[in-house]
């Protein structure tokens, strides 16, 4: 049988281009966290199982890529009990509330933490839609206060803008509003989660069926008051938990300010969010450009509680780094220039004279990329331009004993004889 060189469906390769953009697109985000005063952290790839499970996890509990115990214990295993022992991140919040929980201590309070990396979840992949994607999470835990969901939400915005991504809408919602309208609409508590799974469907399938299902799984009357309470600017929307409104209310306010016309803030009282750790408001960052959300997050104020830890409020948001890329892609925003200069090596004998040409210009700053070998020149200046270098240069014994280069534009193809000191200077004034 032969190996597959394609990685498994959901995995995915990326060419040198494609990671340039991608490590550019993370520079400036982690920039911007760092301006708002997030700090970096990262924690393991890998968890125990009971770090994953039964902490509110929501679906994505059914998707974790599980690890088999080892050695002897997989042996023992096999006769009696679970296989795995650990599996995969399939978030970085239930990573951090363990991180958290575990070196508190040592940590300003409150602690505004940020970490970019992969996480993995075993999704039927599709465009957008993979098993292991990046994600850059921005969190603050130790404060209850507004102002976290404010400063989160900002800073992701500001991240998006920086990326030159336009045209959000940041839907706002809280999880007891929503409770509050089913209670008004005469749903049972019992099938709270049922109406919560089929709004959840509301925005990725076709909303006349979702709502059909809704009336057969609740009743016509108690789907159809729903129905009507949902709708952003329904007067019952307000008195159906006024404190819990009023605080959505003045995030959204704060934001519109601070924001100005770059994005678009609205409560959606049917936002539901998959994952049962969040216990206050929830918020979910879409775009014209995709069907799902570019990212999300939401207040989490008892997860440290499931570590054995104590009760720590908590915010924080994830921006879908995999979505972003592919609005970018289709933008061309982050096409990746290659190095300044290509260094022809001439022949072995001159191959010094290559290598501190290269040395020299990094010194000087410069990326310099030297020809991996000796070989036709034809060759070495088909490399450099695969590399998108801006210029070639040639050593060869002329150059050499005079103290000069030769400059190929790989733009223009004009050729110049210089010396590096006049090539540098030259391009620094630029
Ligand atoms: P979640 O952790 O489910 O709230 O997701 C946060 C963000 O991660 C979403 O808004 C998506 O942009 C992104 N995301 C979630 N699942 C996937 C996936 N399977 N592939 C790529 N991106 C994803």
């Amino acid at each position: 049988m032969s190996i597959p060189t394609a990685p498994p469906s959901g995995f995915r390769d990326f060419l040198p281009q494609a990671c340039a953009a991608r490590s550019k697109a993370i520079e400036t985000i982690s920039r911007v966290y760092r301006s708002f005063g997030f700090s970096p952290i990262s924690t393991s790839a890998v968890e125990d199982l009971a770090v994953l499970t039964g902490k509110g996890g929501g679906e994505n509990e059914k998707l974790i890529f599980k690890i088999l115990k080892r050695g002897d214990k997989l042996e023992a295993a096999k006769a009696a009990g679970e296989l795995a022992d650990l599996g995969l991140r399939f978030d970085l919040t239930l990573p951090l509330a363990r991180f958290y929980t575990k070196h508190g201590s040592q940590l300003p309070h409150p602690f505004k933490a940020f970490q970019i990396g992969p996480v993995w979840r075993a999704e039927r992949a599709q465009k957008g839609r993979y098993r292991e994607f990046i994600q850059c999470d921005a969190d603050i835990l130790g404060s209850e206060s507004p102002l976290c969901e404010v400063e989160v939400i900002q800073a992701i915005l500001t991240a998006f803008e920086a990326l030159g991504v336009t045209e959000l809408t940041v839907h706002l919602n809280d999880r007891r509003l929503l409770y509050a309208l089913l209670d008004k609409a005469g749903v049972p508590e019992d099938k709270r989660g049922t109406a919560c799974l089929l709004l959840d469907k509301l925005d990725k399938a076709d909303p006349g069926e979702i709502w059909a299902e809704m009336a057969a799984q609740l009743g016509a009357d108690p789907a159809q008051r729903l129905k009507s309470s949902l709708s952003p600017d329904s007067a019952g929307l307000k008195e159906a938990a006024p404190d819990i409104f009023a605080t959505l209310e003045g995030i959204r306010g704060d934001l519109s300010e601070l924001i100005g016309t770059s994005a678009k803030v609205q409560i959606s009282p049917s936002l539901v969010r998959g994952f049962d750790y969040y216990t206050g408001p929830v918020f979910e960052f879409r775009h014209p450009k995709l069907s799902g959300s570019l990212g999300g997050g939401g207040r989490y104020d008892r997860l440290t509680e499931k570590f054995g830890g104590q009760s720590v409020p908590a915010c924080g948001a994830s921006i879908g780094f995999e979505r972003l890329m592919l609005l970018l892609e289709e933008s061309g925003a982050l096409a990746a220039a290659g190095p300044f200069a290509c260094v022809t090596v001439f022949s072995e004998e001159l191959r010094d004279h290559a290598l501190e040409a290269a040395a020299r210009l990094r010194a000087a700053g410069f990326d310099a990329d030297v020809y991996p070998g000796t070989g036709k020149l034809k060759a070495q200046f088909k490399y450099a331009d695969m590399r998108g270098a801006k210029v070639a240069l040639v050593i060869g014994p002329d150059e050499a004993a005079a103290g000069n280069v030769k400059v190929k534009d790989l733009m223009t193809g004009q050729e110049s004889l210089e010396t590096l000191d006049t090539l540098v200077a030259r391009h620094i004034e630029r």
